[in-house]
């Protein structure tokens, strides 16, 4: 269905009901932006709000929590129930609070009920470092030694969890199961509702980390009976280094005491009564700790006036077809250069990027951005790369693509250490 071609890239653009929305980012000229699924770029939304927000603490002082356009007592749900729809949760289940890490602290101390026999940790041996160093900690917290009490599903590839082998590792002494939704390094998918379904089934919680899907998968987190999730927005959803994150927790849940408390945490009416005795949010904003960091909430606001606009299937639908089309090229013009693609190719299990594989990953990597082009490389020998729906186009697929094959072909990588920056 794809063609090889200059022309056909800019005809996949032409058809593209989306393409309209690349003038609302900030790029730079001559540059391809494939990491967004590291840092997502800043829109001119983002921009606008922010300085909205600013401009609100410039006039207003002390009164900006309750005047203003972006009351600020009120922007964590308020923007909780937008993010709710690319998480499918219902407006009070979503709140805008703290990170990923702290939120999954948050939801671990809250939800990880070690009882009898039932005191393990679920996770798999593929997961972003900073999950297992909080649920490492966790354990330790509550006196269980982690190289006992958490479980690692093993990968029989070294890129991929098989569904199968996390639904076999649910025995009667799990507790509690944590998953990413998308693997950042691979960019498998799993089948959220297959493997929550089975932990239900084994009476065992489950919650997701959604940092490489929301805001590039839609996801239907209440219907499929999930008991949390927490997320990031600074990768897919742009809201900006440091960004303020994202929970979701299941309305069954909601009167579940938080196991870090904190005011911001209150029943909104009571929050200011100064009790000692704290009123719990009866809604996922209870699982909120301190003042949030409204500056870094700001972005977020224009951010989704984006995706509201846009609609999650619609930037599903994008990203799967230049995914593929991403691939089609790379079989097409690297089959000399011993890439390997290591993301599911299929449909239904793949992220939002594709993963190349290739011992010479780092030196390709900088030469890339030597070339206009910003990938991310992952140790030891992965180049993710995102079209992201809202600001890469076909036509910068296909440059991308013609950019490797001259670095391949005139071996220009050479020029480079195989080795990972600081930063990567
Ligand atoms: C990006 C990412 C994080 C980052 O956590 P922060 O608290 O935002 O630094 C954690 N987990 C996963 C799976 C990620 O992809």
């Amino acid at each position: 269905m794809f063609k090889s071609t200059e022309d056909f890239a800019k005809q996949l653009d032409q058809q593209d009901s989306l393409s309209h929305f690349k003038d609302e980012f900030y790029i730079k000229e001559n540059q391809i932006y494939m990491d967004g699924n590291s840092l997502g770029l800043m829109s001119k939304r983002s921009e606008k709000r922010l300085l909205e927000v600013l401009d609100s603490w410039k006039n207003f002082g002390i009164d900006g929590w309750t005047n203003g356009d972006h009351p600020w007592f009120y922007l964590s749900e308020n923007l909780g129930a937008k993010v709710a729809k690319l998480v499918g949760g219902k407006p009070e289940e979503v709140v805008v609070t703290g990170s990923t890490t702290t939120n999954l602290h948050q939801l671990v101390a809250t939800f990880f009920k070690p009882e009898g026999k039932r005191t393990k940790i679920l996770a798999d041996e593929l997961n972003f470092p900073s999950d297992i160093y909080a649920l490492k900690s966790q354990l330790k917290l509550r006196g269980l030694d982690p190289d006992e009490h958490l479980i690692r599903v093993k990968s029989r590839d070294g890129r991929t969890i098989n569904e199968e082998d996390i639904i076999d590792a649910m025995t009667d002494e799990v507790a509690l199961v944590i998953l990413p939704t998308v693997l950042y390094r691979s960019g498998q998918l799993i089948d959220i509702k297959r493997v929550t379904d089975a932990a239900h089934k084994r009476g065992i919680k489950i919650g997701w980390d959604g940092c490489h899907s929301v805001g590039a998968i839609p996801h239907d987190f209440h219907n499929q009976g999930v008991d949390f999730a927490y997320w990031c927005h600074y990768k897919y959803v742009n809201n900006g280094p440091g960004g303020v994150a994202g929970l979701f927790v299941h309305e069954k849940h909601f009167g579940t005491e938080p196991g870090l408390a904190g005011w911001f945490g209150s029943d909104k009416t009571k929050q200011f009564d100064m009790e000692h005795d704290f009123t719990p949010a009866q809604t996922a904003g209870a699982f909120q700790i301190g003042t949030p960091h409204v500056l870094s909430v700001a972005p977020l606001i224009g951010s989704l006036e984006l995706f509201e606009e846009a609609g999650m299937d619609a930037i599903r639908e994008k990203s799967l077809k230049a995914t593929e089309y991403l691939m089609y090229l790379v079989k097409e013009n690297l089959s000399d250069y011993e890439f390997t693609i290591g993301n599911p190719t299929d449909d239904a299990f793949r992220g939002g990027h594709v993963c190349l594989e290739h011992s010479e990953a780092a030196s390709i990597c900088k030469a890339l951005k030597a070339n206009g082009v910003v990938p991310d490389f992952r140790a030891p020998n992965v180049i993710r790369l995102a079209p992201v729906a809202f600001y890469v186009t076909y036509h910068d697929v296909y440059q991308m693509v013609m950019i490797l094959k001259d670095i391949m072909e005139n071996e220009t990588y050479k020029h480079y250490k195989n080795e990972r920056d600081v930063i990567a």
